[in-house]
Parts: structure tokens; sequence; C-alpha cells
């Protein structure tokens, strides 16, 4: 038989095998629909992964929800198309091939630009595949026809295109800025970029002389290093402990500067002396306070953070050696008047940990106002909606206190930045391809910028730059906006808030096929700018013990060791089956084993299944599914001819209407239980048994019969897999393939319709029937355990049915009861019979078990009597060794305690034994 499945489940071999039949058959590649076209549509993005990545359980967990929801659409009949793709990832693949370099004793400059990205290009070729592949592992249904790269040629055209035109919109400018650079990376680095440490600092308080008399003013800094470049003493104007200064200015020690003494709100009366220094090039705040007063900007380190020609002395000193030799020096001169300790939080990089110096530095930055304005409506007026809501109040939060994006970084991977510099008269010419000549004085002397930028701007464009953009193409007119974005929460300012700006932007003014949109169901939104309709946030996954993952604790589970050892299928079914919306999971790898041990149980019942379905005439055998991803189905050709029928069909459509509602809000975990529970406890344990007799096609016995039973199980597995198949899609393709014998109606149960529930086949009769018969089977099987009847023996049962109505359905499912609770013979009785030991009363019925221990008091004698004499060997030897006074005294004390307990416990058991063998009368 070309369908039998092997004795044992396997999932290595079965995956991989149809992991790389869904790819070889193009299964989820989707071609441009053309116009006409009416069916709904529905269209994700993954979040392009980094290129440097290994796939970690948060990928898995995302990719996983992501699987399940396009699955599942596909299987409605959607037109569904999601979009795999990896990030440049400028800094961590910079940092990833700089690394390589400093094994060969080479730093990217002795390459040079051009030979360096060259090398990155290589190790792209090399190892940037690797997370794509691991995805494939997981059976992601991705199209990889349409994987893109964001530093792809179109994709890279795209984001020129948008870079100048947001230039020429005036919506980018380029400023000396205070952004936070990182020394070790020589880049700037936006807010998101930095973490943030408590640490215990210190608090210098430093005194300057004020010019033309004897006074200090008093001023308190964290980083003396950075006096060297104050350029004024700011006070309040209401303190009036300095209303006679005003005007003055004061000495700045040990670089022998007058500065002035300015009135500025920075300074507050009530903090410290009320004074503080301002350091336009080296502090945020006090850059706006310089600009405020048209302060000079004094940079006194370099872009390694050493200090420069500026700093005088100390130039050519690291900024922590620096310090001390600044504070000596304050010290020995006598301006150093106060040191405190003091709590401080510093900013350090994400990515090398390197502490974040603040820099002055000319940067490129988008004026964000405009955007985010845009992009802040389309949340609110719930053009788009984000789950769980109170991502939605973060998110609208964080659009009303916005600041400028700095979208250049001094990296060499990435996009660099389309502006050339006019060697001449320094005029910078923005274009879309090089210019040949300034845009002012025409000089040929030019150079391009040599920033890049940020990852995330070409990532915020993606959702239409994977769709032809800037070209107006067809896949944009179907596919964008995109249906749903499921994410995790750290990149909702990074990513998602961009790609609404963007959206909101560049896709203005644009429209989604009406009739697709129509049939999507989004024909009450307007906005079709948005670049999705929807926004899913997932939680994260913790170890067992709900600790977040990291190398440092050592508590990193790798995924792809998970699914090694229970299958892809079960880790799938785990990370679903805990995905409940807003909840961190806790991931236990005994849930894992669970549930491939539920594989197993899906495995054994379609074994079992195979053994009978050649016997089925092809008429019976299951046809819905070769509709082919219509609107239907349930269970297609299923007769009800006996109560389990009825009962199961009914279940299973309840089942059906509690999996697609779930799905509908994101509820994993209760799609998940709600087939578990339907296919382990209903279908394998009740229904498979209770049609087990029905499925006898021997000479004699009612073949046609035989043949309906047969045919409504090899329906309802077929359906039952069908409802699986978007948490295991492996296990679900591998018999429903079998079950077709490699002939099935369609090329995967992935294109099957998913089952969807029909209220006509809900049977409340017979759901309320079969649940007074599962109770009367499991009281007996108490009963029996109770009365400690050995698994064998059948047992005869008395019977009261409180209605005619149960003692009538009893009667007609006697033959289930007596197989499946092991009954010999079943009584019925007209009176009450629960006040006695064996059995138990209900609403419905009463039942009793009827058993006597009977023992062969022979055989049993001869038992004990053996029992009785080990025992007492036993003892004679513990006496023994406790009567050796030379073995008392070597032996460890543990040892003999050992021993005198055992005797204890020996003395009990041969009394016990005695006492038995008396009640027998043994001889
Ligand atoms: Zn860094
Ligand atoms: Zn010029």
């Amino acid at each position: 038989m070309p369908h039998e499945l092997p004795k044992a489940y396997e999932p290595g071999a079965i995956e991989t095998r149809w992991a790389d039949y869904w790819i070889k058959e193009k299964l989820f590649s989707v071609p441009t629909p053309p116009p006409g076209e009416t069916r709904p549509v529905f269209t994700l993005l993954l979040p392009p992964p980094n290129v440097t990545g290994q796939l970690h359980m948060g990928h898995m967990f995302g990719q996983t929800q992501m699987d399940i929801i396009v699955r599942w659409h596909r299987m409605r009949g959607f037109i569904t198309l999601w979009l795999p793709g990896t990030d440049h990832a400028g800094i961590a693949t910079q940092m990833m091939v700089e690394r390589d370099l400093v094994k060969e004793g080479l730093k990217r400059r002795d390459l040079g630009r051009k030979k360096f990205i060259e090398r990155v290009w290589d190790w792209k070729k090399h190892y940037g595949g690797a997370i794509l592949n691991q995805m494939k592992r997981l059976g992601a249904s991705v199209d990889w026809d349409r994987e893109y790269f964001t530093m792809d040629e179109d994709l890279s055209h795209a984001v020129r295109e948008v870079f100048v035109r947001l230039y020429e919109e005036g919506l980018i400018y380029r400023g000396h800025y205070i952004v936070n650079w990182c020394p070790w990376h020589e880049t700037a680095i936006s807010d998101l970029e930095v973490k943030h440490e408590d640490v215990a600092g210190k608090l210098w308080e430093i005194r300057y002389p004020v010019v033309g008399s004897d006074e200090f003013i008093t001023v308190a800094t964290t980083r003396p290093e950075t006096m060297l470049g104050d350029t004024a003493i700011a006070v309040n104007a209401k303190d009036e402990r300095y209303t006679h200064l005003h005007g003055k200015k004061v000495m700045l020690p040990l670089m022998n500067r007058e500065i002035p003494i300015i009135t500025d709100e920075l300074a507050q009366p009530e903090f410290g002396t009320g004074a503080v220094k301002v350091t336009p090039a080296h502090d945020p705040n006090d850059f706006e306070a310089g600009k405020r007063h048209h302060l000079p900007q004094i940079t006194v380190m370099d872009e390694h953070a050493h200090m420069n020609q500026n700093a005088g002395v100390y130039a050519g000193l690291d900024r922590f050696e620096a310090r001390k030799r600044v504070l000596a020096d304050l010290q020995e001169q006598g301006f150093l008047v106060g040191e405190k300790d003091y709590a401080l939080s510093i900013g350090k990089c994400e990515r090398c940990g390197t502490i974040v110096e603040p820099r002055l530095s000319e940067q490129w930055f988008i004026k964000i106002a405009p955007l985010a304005a845009r992009a802040k409506e389309a949340v609110e007026s719930g053009e788009i909606t984000i789950v769980p809501d109170n991502h939605r109040t973060i998110y609208l939060n964080w659009m009303n206190n916005i600041h400028d994006w700095c979208v250049s970084r001094q990296l060499w991977w990435g996009h660099r930045i389309p502006a050339w510099t006019c060697g001449k008269c320094k005029h910078v010419t923005v274009a879309r391809e090089a210019p040949l000549t300034c845009g002012k004085c025409g000089s040929t002397d030019l150079e391009q910028v040599p920033d890049v930028l940020d990852t995330w701007f070409s990532s915020g464009l993606l959702p239409f730059t994977t769709l032809g953009w800037p070209d107006k193409t067809r896949d944009q007119a179907v596919f964008y906006p995109t249906t749903l974005l499921i994410t995790a929460y750290e990149i909702l300012f990074f990513w998602v808030a961009r790609m609404i700006m963007f959206g909101c932007h560049f896709m203005q003014g644009h429209q989604q096929d009406p009739a697709i949109k129509k049939a999507s169901g989004w024909a009450d939104k307007k906005n079709d700018s948005v670049p999705f309709r929807e926004v899913y946030i997932h939680s994260l996954v913790r170890d067992a013990e709900r600790q977040k993952m990291s190398k440092v604790k050592g508590n990193v589970i790798n995924p792809l060791e998970v699914i090694d050892r229970f299958g892809t299928d079960a880790t799938r079914f785990t990370l679903a089956a805990m995905a409940a919306p807003g909840t961190d999971i806790a991931f236990n790898e005994s849930r894992t084993e669970g549930y491939r041990a539920f594989a197993n149980k899906i495995w054994n019942a379609a074994r079992f299944m195979f053994m009978n379905v050649d016997r089925v005439e092809p008429g019976l055998r299951p046809a819905g599914t070769a509709e082919g991803g219509g609107p239907h189905m349930g269970v297609a050709g299923f007769q009800t001819s006996a109560l389990e029928d009825r009962w199961i069909l009914s279940r299973f459509n309840r089942v059906v209407a509690d999996v697609n509602d779930a799905l509908k809000t994101y509820r994993f975990h209760e799609a998940a239980n709600r087939i578990y529970d339907f296919f382990w406890g209903d279908f394998c344990d009740w229904y498979l048994e209770l049609i087990k007799p029905r499925l006898n096609f021997e000479d004699g016995a009612d073949k046609s019969a035989a043949q309906i039973a047969c045919a409504n199980l090899v329906n309802l597995f077929d359906a039952s897999l069908r409802l699986l198949h978007p948490v295991m899609p492996f296990i679900t393709e591998e018999i429903w393939q079998a079950i077709y014998e490699g002939k099935p109606p369609l090329q995967s149960i992935a294109l099957a319709a998913y089952p969807q529930s029909d209220e006509k086949q809900i049977d409340l009769a017979g759901e309320t029937e079969m649940a007074i018969l599962q109770d009367l089977i499991v009281s007996v099987r108490n009963l029996r355990a109770e009365l400690k009847v050995e698994p064998k023996v059948k047992v005869p049962i008395e019977v009261f049915a409180h209605e005619p109505s149960i003692r009538s359905m009893i009667e007609h499912n006697q033959g289930a009861i007596e197989r499946l609770a092991n009954v010999e013979k079943i009584a019925f009785v007209e009176n009450l019979l629960a006040n006695r030991p064996g059995a138990r009363g209900t609403a419905r019925f009463d039942v009793h078990v009827i058993y006597e221990r009977k023992i062969d008091v022979a055989a049993e004698c001869e038992r004990l009597k053996k029992e009785l004499e080990k025992i007492e060997k036993e003892l004679a030897n513990n006496d023994k060794q406790l009567g050796n006074d030379q073995f008392l005294a070597k032996a460890p004390a543990k040892v003999i305690e050992g021993l005198r307990a055992r005797r204890q416990e020996l003395l009990v058991l041969q009394e016990k034994t005695k006492s038995k063998m008396k009640e027998l009368s043994c001889k």
C-alpha cells in the first residue's frame, strides 16, 4: 500500500522533505493578479531579519504566528502574499567584517572604502543567507520568488528617490547638532540605540574666578574634562545671589580664557549653587542654550573621544585620562572645591557597550513634525489598528514627543547619501545620479558625502519599495496597503512608526484596486496610503523560569536544537499554544515533549485508519478538497448513522467555529488548545474507539455499514488535518498526502480549504446523549479502579436509568459501554443504588459495578511463604552485621544508621506477612 505510514513517527525526515517540496513546487509564490480579480487579498511583510542574524527563539515565535495566520488565510481562499527578505543592517554587518579584519591585523581604513565594501558583499554571499535557510526549516510559507535584500539595486534606487524628494520638499536638512556618538564605531547613533545604566559616579565642584573681583562662581559637573570647552557660565535671571554679576565675565581655569556670565533658564536656582557651566559642543542642553545666546561651540574631543588641539596641554589624551589630569590640576591650583558621590545614568552604545559621548557634528536630518502628524492621525482615526491596545497609546505618546530624525551614519556599509560636496565653493548638490558639475559654481571638483543612511531609513520604505515603487505597479494596486504586520514591541518605534510616516507621505493619493479592497473587507477604510491596516505586537519568549534570555546569563534556548529533538511541528505547536496576546511566554521543553506525543498520537490514529481505508469505495472517499480553496467547508460526505457520528460532527463544527474565531483576534493559544483537545480527546480517545467495531469487513459482516463508517473516519480525519495544518504543517501534509495515495486533488494540503463551521451540523441532543454515555463509561472505569479490578477482568454492572429515554440510549450503546469500560453484562434495575460500595449516582443514572475479589488461597499462601523466607533471611544477615563489633568500629556512621533503619522495616514486614498468612489460614 503506497500510503502505509512508517511505524514510528520521525519528524526530521518528514519535515525536510515537505519543506523542500513546498519550495521546489513554488506553492507559495504569488504572481501578480491581473485586473478583474475579485478574490480577497492578504499581504504580510516579514520583518526583515538582519543579514548577520541567526535564528533565535524570538524569530521563531514571531514567524510561527505569522505562518499560522498566513496559512489560515491562504486556505480560506485569500490571495496570500508573505514577502521575505533581509536587512543589510549597516552597523551590525560592518562590525562583523571589521572583526574579521582585526584577526588579520587590519582596520577598514587600511583597505579603503571600495575594497572594504567588496569584502562585505563577499561576506554576505558566504554567510548572509543563514537565517533564511533556517526559516525554511520552520516551514515559513513565504514567496521566495519575491525575496529581497535592502541593498538590492532596485531598492537602493528607491532609497535615493525618497531622499531626493524629501530634500526637494525641504524635509531634509543638514545641521550641526549634538548627537550620541559611539567612539568605538565612530558614528552617530540614535537615541533608541543608546542603553542607559545607573552607576555610582562623582559630582565635582569647581570654582571659576570672576574677572576683576575676588569672587568665585562655583559649578558642579560629572564630566570635568568637558570644562575645557566651556564658553559661558549661566545663572538664572531671578536668582538674586548673582544679580550683581550679570554682564560680567569669569576666567576659565586651566585654559585662561575669559567667558561671559549669561542669564538663562538652563540654570535652576534650587539646584546646587544655581550656576552651571555651558559647553555647547558637548552637551545637548548646553547646545540649545548656546544657540539662544550665540555662544561659540568649542569641540575639545575627536571622533575617538581623545582630546584634540582645542584642549590645550591635554590634547591627545583619552577622555578618562584627561579627566584625571584635569581634576589633579584643578586641585593643585585651588579650583576644585568639592567631590561628592553621585548616582548617575550613563548612556552606552547598545551594540558595543562603549560609553556614548555627546558630540557636535554635521549630520543630515529629516524634519519629522509634518510626517509625524499624518502618522499619528492614521492611528487615531483607526485607519491603522494596533493590537494589543496598550501599544497604541505608547505609539501616540511617542508621536507627540518626537524629535527630528538624524539619518546619517558615519559608516561605509549602507545606502550612501546621494549628495556631493564641491571642492571649490563647498556647495552641496543633492541628486538622483552623480552630478557632473557643482549646482552652484559649475566646478567639476565634486566628492560624494561619505556618510550612509540609517538602516531604518530603507527598511521604513519596504511596504511600497518591495512592490515596485517609485513605478506605479499593478502589485501596488493589489497588495498595498499590506493587510497585517506582526512584529515585536522592541521595533515599534525603530521600524513600525517609520513605515507609517513614510507610507502616509509617499503613498498619499494611492488607491487600492477597489474590487480587491472590497473583497478583502476594507471598503470602509478611506486612507489607502497607510502601509498596513493592522499591527499585531507579539510578546517575548522567556526561559522556563520566566527570565529574559541572554547570552550573559547563559539561558538562551536555541530553537534549532529544540527542533532537532522534538520536530518543528511540536515546537511550533508549543509556541502557538502558549501565545496568549500581551503575555510573555515561559518556554518549557516539557511542553514540547508533550506536543511531540500529540503528533505521535495523530500518527498512530492515521496508521489505524490506513489499515481499513483501502476497502472504502472511491465514491465515499473525501472529495470536498478538490474544490480547492473555495469558501466551503466542514466535513464532506459524512453520514450520521450512529450517536458517535452525530456527536463528533457537532463537536467538530463547534471547534471549527472557535478556532476561526480565535485566529481572527490572534488568540493563538486558544486555537491550538481547542484543536488539541478535539484531536486527542474527542477524536482519538472517543470517536476512534467507538467506531472500531463498525469497521468490520469480514465475511458475514454488514459491509456497506463498514464502508460508511470507514468513509466517515477518513472524511473527518481529512477535515481535522486541514484544521490543524496552519499550526503543524508537516505531519498534516504527510498524512493528508497519504490519504490520497500520492494523488491528491490538490498539490498540497496548504492549498485545501480551511474548515468552516456549519450551524446545521450542530446537534445539541447528540452532544447531550454522548455526554451521558461518556459519563457512564468514565464512572465505571473509576469504580473499577476503586475496587482494584484487574484491567483484563470483565465485570457485570447494574444501571438505574432515571428516564426511559436514557435507558434506551444506553441500550443502543450497550456494545460501546461493554468494550470501553470492560463490562460483561448490563442489568437494568428499578431502584437507586448509589449508596453502596462500588456504586455512583448522577442526575441521569446510577451505576453499580458488581465485583468481589476472588483469590486462589493456595497460590497466595505459597507466595506469602516465599516472601516471609526472604524477609527473615535478610533479617538474619542484618543481625549478624549489627552484632559484629569489628564491623561496627570500622563502618561509617551512615551505613550503620541505614542498617538499623532497615532492621525496623523488616520487623514490620515480617509481622504483616505473618498476619496475612494467619488470615488465610495458611499452613
Ligand atoms: Zn559602538
Ligand atoms: Zn561649487
